[in-house]
């Protein structure tokens, strides 16, 4: 079979090496241009986990702009995340790019393994139903906006997989206002209280970044985190993966123009709901009397106590 725009042979989507990679540059620079992601002088932060994802996008914004740092947050997963971190320290010292390593020991006292055990061991006296991912979702969110303060736009590497994923996970969770905030830009920008997060990979699948970054040679560590089995999201991708195997991108694609089509609506209707209050303890932007960050640490706190740790 050959390439539709030359005579190579073809590697995906019907196109050669050269050309995959040409359709996949010009893929993220339209997302950029169309949902108006990034502004020529901006200064972009790029939290990347050494992963396949976040690397492709820092290569590629560093590739397209002048001002572009990465962010680590090193939740502390034994075996993984000091590999992916090797990995993306040796990466940016190949590209020159400055990075920027904040650890959940530094910043809460503990890593997310240390909580995890605490917890288990809670959960054999009295029950407290919180996933690793929780955990790891409030404390990184936290930690991004704040070590992203005094960049123009935070970029992550979710991708059409992850978007899909978490529409449908909002959807059957019936958790349409947080659905509202979603698209291939996020965050309160006009009231400059975070940081506005982008994603350029948007409508880019898995498959395809996997290729890209084979075809690129990045040197990666490929594995997932020993937590993702425990997480409501596994669920929805092996469910999603499997009504979608004999169609390539089609099924994901129309989870999330679908929703980008309907997301206008949303996001006016759910506008005014959402309050920004300062949160009574570390005095943080939050839509909450107590921020979600802050909530966590007082039933890790109470744990610990009942604990006697
Ligand atoms: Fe954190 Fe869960 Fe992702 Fe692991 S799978 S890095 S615990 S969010």
């Amino acid at each position: 079979m050959k390439c539709k725009k030359c005579n190579n042979g073809v590697l995906i989507n019907d196109l050669c090496n050269d050309h995959f990679i040409e359709y996949f540059e010009n893929i993220v620079k339209k997302t950029i241009k169309e949902y108006n992601l990034i502004e020529k002088d901006d200064k972009i932060i790029v939290a990347t986990s050494g992963g396949k994802d976040s690397i492709t996008i820092l290569y590629l914004l560093n590739k397209f702009y002048n001002n572009v740092e990465a962010l680590c947050i090193d939740e502390g997963i034994k075996g993984y995340r000091s590999k992916t971190l090797l990995t993306l320290k040796q990466f940016c010292k190949e590209y020159n790019i400055k990075l920027n390593v904040y650890s959940y020991k530094k910043e809460f006292g503990h890593s997310l393994d240390y909580f995890m055990d605490l917890i288990s061991k809670y959960n054999k006296i009295k029950k407290l139903n919180i996933k690793p991912c929780t955990i790891c979702g409030i404390f990184r969110r936290y930690m991004i906006n704040k070590y992203s303060t005094g960049f123009d736009k935070s970029a992550t590497g979710h991708n059409l997989d992850d978007e899909s994923q978490a529409i449908l996970m909002n959807l059957l969770k019936n958790q349409i206002p947080i659905l509202a905030r979603f698209g291939p830009l996020t965050g309160i920008s006009n009231e400059n209280l975070f940081v506005p997060r982008i994603k350029p990979l948007y409508f880019l699948s898995e498959k395809e970044i996997l290729t890209y970054s084979y075809l690129k040679k990045f040197d990666l560590f490929y594995t997932e985190c020993p937590y993702v089995p425990q997480a409501f999201r596994a669920e929805v991708r092996d469910n999603l993966n499997e009504i979608s195997k004999s169609k390539t991108n089609e099924i994901k694609l129309n989870i999330v123009n679908n929703f980008l089509e309907i997301s206008k609506k949303l996001k006016s209707k759910y506008k005014d709901t959402i309050q920004i209050n300062y949160c009574t303890i570390c005095n943080i932007a939050t839509n909450k009397k107590i921020c979600n960050k802050c909530e966590l640490i007082e039933k890790i706190n109470m744990v610990k106590k009942e604990c006697k740790l």
